[in-house]
């Protein structure tokens, strides 16, 4: 795919992806017009060579395949991984609140939110709602709002003299988003969600809603910015960005080998969960699909996994909280990351491997290290790579902002690596030599 068009496709992407239930919507509707094939956790499998196949879990988490030529304990897999979440603010369960006239909504904070750029946004609200339909069953239905629905005003500086220099947030007190003004009667949530669903298909009008899944989104469409457009600015660059590049690198391979892309849900508030990283999705499908547990420990063995999520560029004008020959530059190419102290899985060797494979590609790679003096992230390549035992490297596009309602990434950086992971999933050995 040429870079006009995968950047096209990408801001597209994440427009309609508010949340991680329709991220993996997008996924799976891409992945079946594409010819893969899905399979359900709950039903039998077969998996025959040169095949393609996805399965979800808990509509959030999705893991998508290339079988390949040769038996999987023979050759490894090429594994890329990303997450679906991004830090946002959740309806709470009894959200209606009502002050001096003013209808809120009360929020939890998911994952590390930067909260300051979320005032004065106009926000909408998207997710998923669980409900009884008119025949008794129960399903699940995603929705998004899509239209401005609300909106956190800032506190005049006139009213708060010290804004510019101390203002800190209190997140219970300070961040419900206001919808509008109290009527006489009580507002009603539930007539809130039925209309949107009526909306969306006429049979839902009167269904049960039994719980939900909500969080609010900026409206403000994804965009590129820049004198020569070098940038795009968006939400949910972290890590929607890398899921996309993923996926769309493994639709395209022309390899006959074996490939395969999980993105996995609630990576920003630790990764324990049915869906998250520190689940057994990936080692469920795996098992399944390698049949015995010798099988298994081979495919294992000689697998490798690139694991995909953003990396923080020098910004220009906070260029000391990087070292000074780690700050990686935006649209300079994907960036390898590298902790000592094993926040980021990469080793010499899995590097060499991504690398090797950047350089087939004419992919250039910049490398981060953070400041000695300061902590570092991490990502799911660590827990991943304990947990299954596979080589890991952590790689990314460099961005800023990252968990600002609105990010920034480079314009090439994106194309850049799903070159390189294009390249990588047709690697025809993973091996690298030892002891000899
Ligand atoms: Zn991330």
């Amino acid at each position: 795919m040429s870079k006009p068009q995968f950047n096209a496709a990408l801001l597209n992407f994440l427009q309609r992806a508010p949340t991680p239930f329709h991220a993996v919507a997008l996924m799976r509707q891409r992945l079946l017009a594409a010819g893969f094939v899905e399979l359900d956790e709950g039903e039998a499998w077969r998996i025959v060579p040169r095949g393609r196949y996805f399965v979800t879990r808990n509509q959030s988490s999705l893991v998508a395949f290339r079988s390949g030529q040769r038996a999987l304990g023979e050759e490894g897999l090429r594994m890329v991984g990303a997450h679906t979440d991004s830090p946002c603010l959740k309806l709470k369960p009894n959200a209606v609140n009502e002050t001096v006239g003013y209808v809120k909504f009360g929020v939890e904070v998911y994952g590390g939110v930067l909260l300051n750029p979320w005032f004065d946004r106009d926000l909408s609200l998207a997710g998923r709602i669980t409900l009884r339909d008119k025949r008794g069953a129960l399903r699940s239905v995603l929705v998004d709002f899509e239209r401005a629905l609300a909106i956190i005003p800032s506190l005049a500086i006139h009213l708060d003299r010290e804004a510019n220099d101390s203002r800190s947030i209190n997140k219970q007190t300070m961040l419900p988003p206001v919808l509008g003004l109290a009527g006489a009667k009580p507002f009603d949530l539930e007539a809130l969600l039925q209309g949107e669903l009526k909306k969306q298909d006429a049979s839902l009008a009167r269904a049960d809603i039994l719980d939900f899944e909500l969080c609010f989104y900026g409206t403000q469409p994804p965009a590129m910015v820049g004198v020569a457009q070098e940038f795009i600015a968006a939400a949910r660059l972290d890590n929607l960005l890398s899921c996309f590049t993923g996926l769309e690198a493994l639709i395209d391979s022309k390899a006959n080998t074996a490939q395969l892309m999980i993105a996995s849900d609630h990576e920003e508030v630790g990764s324990t969960s049915v869906a998250g990283a520190r689940g057994n999705f990936l080692k469920s499908v795996l098992e399944r699909w390698a049949g015995n547990d010798e099988v298994y420990a081979r495919a294992i063995a000689r697998s490798l996994l690139v694991s995909t999520d953003n990396a923080h560029g020098i910004h220009p004008n906070f260029s000391d909280k990087h070292d000074n020959r780690h700050g990686p530059l935006l649209n300079r190419g994907p960036v390898v990351k590298v902790n000592s102290n094993q926040s980021y899985a990469t080793n010499s060797e899995s590097a060499a491997l991504f690398r090797h494979a950047a350089e087939l590609a004419k992919v250039e790679l910049q490398s981060f290290v953070i400041r000695t003096d300061m902590g570092c992230g991490s990502t799911i390549g660590p827990l991943t790579a304990a947990a299954l035992g596979v080589r890991t490297v952590d790689v990314g596009v460099p961005t800023f902002a990252m968990h600002s309602i609105r990010e920034l990434a480079g314009a090439d950086d994106a194309h850049a690596l799903y070159r390189a992971l294009l390249a990588f999933y047709g690697l025809k050995s993973l091996e690298v030599a030892s002891w000899s």
